[in-house]
């Protein structure tokens, strides 16, 4: 009896076992894809960003990219990928395929876009960061600058990224579109979002003060930070 019994409970939990392996894409958060939800209120960025601009930017914006991408790849190679792997399996394509890595980077870029602001003010760097910052640009306002620069060479929709060169030293990169970082096998530390429904309403045609706004008052630099491992 006792070993029926002994029996039974190995049998169970190699069954419990079984189940857990034939079910990798709940394990590995595959498709569908899902938006990660907003960090904070609505109106928390306010009056850098405001919550309408932010409602409509998650509300609208992002949550089409993920409706998008979960229509696209229903039945294809991608839906049992993991959102990042879908980016970069999708960089060099074009055609349908292109249709899918634009959706798929966009949400993505917005998970991370949302993730690195911080309500009620920001800190500036702290030392690990700002002496990258400093041996990159030159220090703070370089950094600026220098983003304000190359968000100018982005002629029309696109991000800009803090991103770092091969060579190790931190560099600002202008993409046009979704084209981002992660596409290209480099790191992405930080997204600014130059499509005009990122700003429009708060700053109309003023791009560059929403930028320079959002760099002073908004980024958490502590997920930075930790995106740089530092
Ligand atoms: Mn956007």
């Amino acid at each position: 009896m006792l070993i029926s019994r002994r029996a039974l409970c190995v049998s169970t939990g190699a069954l419990a076992l079984a189940s857990t392996l034939s079910t990798p894409k709940i394990a590995r958060a595959a498709g569908p894809f899902s938006q990660s939800p907003l960090p904070y209120d609505q109106n928390a960025l306010s009056p850098v960003i405001s919550g309408t601009t932010v409602g409509l930017h998650y509300t609208e914006h992002h949550s089409a990219y993920f409706k998008n991408l979960n229509f696209l790849v229903k039945g294809t190679q991608y839906e049992a990928l993991r959102l990042e792997e879908v980016v970069k399996a999708t960089a060099k394509s074009s055609g349908s395929t292109a249709k899918i890595f634009n959706n798929a980077a966009q949400a993505w870029n917005h998970n991370l876009y949302w993730e690195q602001f911080t309500p009620g003010g920001a800190d500036r760097p702290a030392s690990r960061v700002s002496s990258e910052l400093e041996l990159a640009f030159g220090g703070w306002d370089g950094f600026v600058n220098e983003a304000l620069t190359v968000s100018d060479s982005v002629f029309g929709t696109g991000w800009i990224w803090l991103t770092r060169r091969d060579e190790g030293t931190l560099e600002l990169i202008g993409y046009e579109d979704a084209k981002n970082p992660l596409a290209f096998g480099k790191p992405a530390y930080l997204g600014i979002d130059l499509w005009e429904h990122a700003y429009y309403l708060d700053y109309t045609n003023r791009k560059a003060d929403h930028i320079r706004a959002t760099l002073e008052k908004l980024v958490n630099w502590n997920v930075v930070a930790d995106r740089m491992g530092v």
